[in-house]
């Protein structure tokens, strides 16, 4: 039974639960079990996103954003007794892109997309002895793209190697905004910096937010949008989010409601949704849109 719930839970484990599992050093199986049981029960709604995988090169962060007030990664270290704002290395994890699986075959296949730094910020300060190789990894692996949302793009330019020039092809930086005002700090920083490949994240969506005079610069390649998880979460409403979706449609830019969040508003209700079905939830909307010209 115990190997059954393993093998359903992997094989339909999505990049969230990913996000679970890297804080396997103190998992425990008996704990879990009832959570793993879980996932197997949903596991319509919980697929792996084909060619999506997860990269920590390292793990804490700390708050300094309202968007932080509840953080995902502090809200789940502390299920496991470990302190967020303590930023490690991954000593397991650091070369996984470049990792060879039996066949001396690289085990993240070409073509994927690395999922980079998600329980951390890629630019944080703690980070910076260590970066250096994790863009090595980035350069040695030219056939995966790598995803690297960050609330510290101010750090950029700092932080690249001396070969960045225009950024790196496979490489796609998503400024994460939470509100106008950092909407309107954020993004035209985007703009301006030399990246081959920008997104936004609206990522938790706070409040009504109108980004279209940055779409109309033809420079960002999708708005994904989603609501907060967990304890306290604030709410996301509907509105806001088809609001996004129009200004992105009207300026044939790609667009992904990911995530409904915990509470989500619509039609004057407010709805308590489950964690792990925010992501079923947010794709029976219908709401992504892909103009005929997508990265
Ligand atoms: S930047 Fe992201 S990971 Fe870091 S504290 Fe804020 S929400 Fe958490």
């Amino acid at each position: 039974m115990l190997f059954f719930a393993i093998f359903l839970t992997i094989k339909n484990i999505n990049v969230h639960m990913w996000i679970t599992f890297s804080f396997k050093k103190t998992f425990s199986f008996k704990k879990h079990l009832p959570f793993l049981l879980f996932v197997c029960y949903n596991k319509n709604t919980m697929e792996l996103k084909k060619r999506e995988f997860m990269w920590s090169p390292w793990h804490g962060c700390h708050k300094i954003s309202p968007g932080c007030k509840n953080c995902y990664v502090e809200f789940l270290d502390k299920q496991f007794g470990k302190d967020a704002s303590i930023v490690k290395r991954n000593i397991t994890n650091f070369n996984m892109p470049i990792r060879l699986d039996r066949n001396r075959q690289y085990s993240i296949p070409p073509e994927s997309l690395v999922l980079t730094c998600f329980t951390s910020d890629f630019f944080i300060e703690e980070a910076d002895d260590w970066r250096k190789d994790a863009f090595d990894i980035i350069k040695r692996r030219k056939d995966l793209n790598f995803l690297i949302p960050t609330k510290r793009l101010n750090r950029l330019l700092e932080c690249v190697p001396s070969d960045w020039e225009n950024g790196y092809d496979n490489v796609i930086i998503a400024a994460s905004c939470e509100n106008q005002i950092l909407a309107d700090k954020r993004i035209p920083m985007l703009l301006s910096l030399p990246i081959k490949h920008r997104k936004v994240f609206i990522a938790p969506i706070l409040e009504e937010i109108n980004i279209e005079e940055y779409l109309s610069s033809g420079l960002i390649e999708e708005v994904s949008v989603s609501g907060e998880s967990y304890d306290n979460a604030r709410v996301c409403d509907f509105n806001w989010v088809l609001s996004l979706r129009e200004q992105c449609i009207r300026q044939n830019v790609a667009f992904s409601f990911h995530q409904t969040g915990s509470n989500f508003l619509k039609d004057g209700k407010t709805y308590s949704i489950s964690h792990y079905k925010e992501y079923a939830q947010a794709k029976k909307a219908g709401l992504d849109f892909k103009p005929a010209k997508h990265f």
